[in-house]
C-alpha cells in the first residue's frame, strides 16, 4: 500500500458520518465522538447538532457534505421512506459511491431489500442493522446491535462501530436478516409494552397504583426469559405440550382480564384479539396444548396464504 493511501485507510478508520439527530441519532454520534472518532453530523431539521458539535463534532451543511467526509455513515432515522429522502437524490448518492452505509434505522425486511438493491445499483457499499436497545446503552456494555449483509463490510467497519458499545452480532450475508429478527423482536416488546399499559389502566381503575403493580410486573417479567427457551424448544420440536398450563385454562384467564375491563369501561381489544385466537385452537381440538400452539396455527394459515398467492 503507498504512503498517501495507507495515510487515508487511517484517517478513513478514525472517522465516521451520522445522518439522522433524533434520540438514537444523537445517542450513536455521542458515542462516537466519546471514541474519539471525527464525527460528522446532518439532520433534515437544522439545530439538533448544536449539543453535538459543541462536543467536537463537525456540523455539515448538507447530507452530500456530510457523506463526503467519512468513508463510513450511520444513518438513523424513523424509517427507510426517510432513509430514501436523505440518499436518494443525485448529490447525495453521486457522493456515496464507493463509500459504505450502516444503516441502522428500523423497517421491515422488504425495505431492506429494496435498500440494497438501490445500493447495488449506484456502487454504494451497504450493511443492513438494527438496535435493539434504548438510547440510554448506546456507549455502554449494554447496547445490543445486529447486523446483516456482506460480512466484508461489517469486518471493515467493526472497529468504529465498536465504539457503540455493548454487544454486536452479525447475523450473516443475506441483507434482510437483521431487519427481520428486529421485527421479531419488535412484536414482543411492543405487546408486552401493550399489555403493561393496559394492566397500568385495569389496576388502577381497581384502586392500584402503577408503583404498586410495578414490582410484581417486574416479577411477570423475570419468569419470561425461561418460558421463551422452554417454548422456543418445542416449537422448533413441533411439540406443543400443555402440562401445567393448557388452552382451556389460559383462555379462561384471558376471559377474566376482557370482562373485569370492559366492566370498567377499559378497552379490551388487544386481550380480546389474543383470546379469539386461543379460542380458534380450542375449536381445532388443541384445548389440551399450550398456547404456543398459537404460533403454529398462525405460521400455518401463512404458508396457505402464500400458497394461494403463488
Ligand atoms: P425517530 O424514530 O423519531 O426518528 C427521528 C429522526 O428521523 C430525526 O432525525 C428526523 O429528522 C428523521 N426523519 C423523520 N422523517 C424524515 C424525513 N422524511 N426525511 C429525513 N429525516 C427524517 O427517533 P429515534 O432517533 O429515536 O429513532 C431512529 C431509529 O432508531 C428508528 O428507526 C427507531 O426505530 C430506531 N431505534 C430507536 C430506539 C430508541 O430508543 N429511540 C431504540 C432502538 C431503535 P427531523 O429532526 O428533521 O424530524
Amino acid at each position: 500500500m503507498s504512503l498517501p493511501s495507507q495515510r487515508r485507510e487511517q484517517h478513513d478508520r478514525s472517522a465516521v458520518t451520522v445522518l439522522g439527530l433524533g434520540p438514537m441519532g444523537r445517542a450513536l454520534a455521542g458515542a462516537f465522538l466519546a471514541a474519539g472518532l471525527r464525527t460528522t453530523v446532518w439532520n433534515r431539521t437544522p439545530g439538533r447538532d448544536r449539543e453535538l458539535v459543541v462536543r467536537g463534532a463537525v456540523g455539515a451543511r448538507s447530507a452530500e457534505e456530510a457523506v463526503s467526509a467519512s468513508a463510513l455513515t450511520v444513518v438513523c432515522v424513523v424509517n427507510y421512506d426517510a432513509v430514501d429522502a436523505i440518499l436518494r437524490p443525485a448529490a447525495v448518492t453521486g457522493a456515496l459511491k464507493g463509500r459504505t452505509v450502516v444503516n441502522l434505522t428500523a423497517d421491515t425486511p422488504y425495505r431492506a431489500r429494496d435498500a440494497a438493491a438501490w445500493a447495488a445499483g449506484h456502487g454504494v457499499r451497504y450493511l443492513d442493522g438494527a438496535i435493539m436497545t434504548p438510547t440510554v446503552t448506546i456507549g455502554t456494555p449494554d447496547a445490543i446491535l445486529i447486523y446483516s449483509g456482506p460480512e466484508d463490510l461489517y469486518r471493515e467497519h467493526r472497529s468504529v462501530l465498536d465504539a457503540l458499545g455493548g454487544t454486536h452480532t452479525f447475523l450473516g450475508e443475506k441483507i434482510c436478516r437483521a431487519a427481520a429478527y428486529d421485527i421479531a423482536l419488535l412484536d414482543i416488546f411492543w405487546t408486552a409494552m401493550s399489555g403493561f399499559n393496559h394492566a397500568l389502566a385495569v389496576a388502577r381503575a381497581e384502586g392500584i397504583t402503577a408503583r404498586e403493580l410495578a414490582p410484581f410486573a417486574a416479577g411477570i417479567g423475570a419468569i419470561l426469559p425461561t418460558i421463551f427457551s422452554e417454548v422456543a424448544e418445542e416449537v422448533d420440536q413441533g411439540t406443543f405440550s400443555g402440562e401445567g398450563n393448557p388452552l382451556t385454562s389460559a383462555a379462561s384467564t384471558m376471559a377474566h382480564v376482557i370482562h373485569a375491563s370492559e366492566a370498567h369501561g377499559i378497552d379490551a381489544g388487544v386481550m380480546r384479539a389474543a383470546e379469539g385466537l386461543a379460542r380458534q385452537a380450542i375449536g381445532l381440538g388443541h384445548g389440551a396444548e399450550g398456547l404456543h400452539r398459537v404460533s403454529e396455527l398462525l405460521r400455518r394459515a401463512a404458508a396457505l396464504h402464500k400458497s394461494r398467492q403463488d
